[in-house]
C-alpha cells in the first residue's frame, strides 16, 4: 500500500492545489512589512522522496516578493507540501516516522531505499518529533484537541491515528494542515484551509 502511495500522482497534485489556494489567500493580503503589493517570486526546490508522481510544480516553492522598491521583502506562504526547509516532503517525514512500529526491518529498509532516506536522517526526524515539535507553538496550541493526551514518545504515529479522515490520504492531509504554521517562517496570518475530500 505504502509503495503505491508514495508515487501517487493524484495525491501530490491535490496537495499542490491546496498550496495554490493558500498562496492565493496570502497574495490577496498586503505585504506584512510595508503594506505593498505582493508579486509572484517562486523559488527552486529539489524535494527528495518520491521518484515518480511529482510534476514540475514540485520543483518550485510558491512565494512572493513585495513590489515596493524600498521593501522587496519575501513572503513565503505556508505549505502542505514543504515542511519549512526540510528537503523531504512533509508527507514522507510524517509517514516514515509514523510507521516506525508497524514495519519489519526489511520493509523499512526497502522504503528507505525507495525514498532515498539514510538512517541518520530518519533518526534526526524522530528527534524532531520528540524534541522540537512538542515545544512548538503549533503543537502547544493544538494538543488540547487530542484527548486523552499524547505522550511525546508516541509522536507522530499516535497523532496520525487520532485524525478522523476516512482513509490515510485524508488523515495525512489533516496532519499536514496542523503542521502549516511550521512550514513557513515568513508568514503567520490567518488562513481558511478547506481540504475537500471530493477533490482528492
Ligand atoms: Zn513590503
Amino acid at each position: 500500500m505504502c509503495h503505491d502511495f508514495f508515487n501517487d500522482a493524484s495525491f501530490y497534485d491535490f496537495l499542490f492545489q491546496v498550496d495554490l489556494d493558500i498562496a492565493s489567500q496570502v497574495q490577496q493580503q498586503p505585504c506584512q512589512y510595508c503594506g505593498g503589493t505582493l508579486h509572484s517570486a517562486r523559488y527552486p526546490r529539489k524535494p527528495r522522496g518520491p521518484r515518480y508522481g511529482l510534476t514540475v510544480d514540485y520543483q518550485t516553492r510558491l512565494s512572493f516578493c513585495c513590489a515596493e522598491d524600498d521593501c522587496r521583502r519575501r513572503t513565503t506562504p505556508p505549505s502542505v507540501r514543504f515542511l519549512g526547509r526540510k528537503v523531504y516532503l512533509g508527507v514522507v517525514i510524517i509517514l516514515i516516522t509514523a510507521l516506525k512500529h508497524g514495519l519489519s526491518h526489511q520493509r523499512r529498509q526497502q522504503l528507505f531505499d525507495q525514498l532515498d532516506i539514510n538512517p541518520q536522517t530518519f533518526y534526526r526526524w524522530l528527534t524532531w518529533w520528540r524534541e522540537f515539535f512538542p515545544a512548538s507553538r503549533c503543537w502547544q496550541a493544538a494538543r488540547s484537541q487530542f484527548m486523552p493526551p499524547l505522550n511525546n514518545i508516541q509522536l507522530p504515529g499516535a497523532l496520525l491515528g487520532r485524525f478522523t479522515g476516512r482513509d490515510l490520504p485524508q488523515r495525512l492531509c489533516q496532519f499536514l494542515q496542523l503542521l502549516l504554521p511550521l512550514s513557513s517562517t515568513s508568514w503567520s496570518g490567518y488562513l481558511r484551509v478547506a481540504i475537500d475530500p471530493q477533490k482528492m
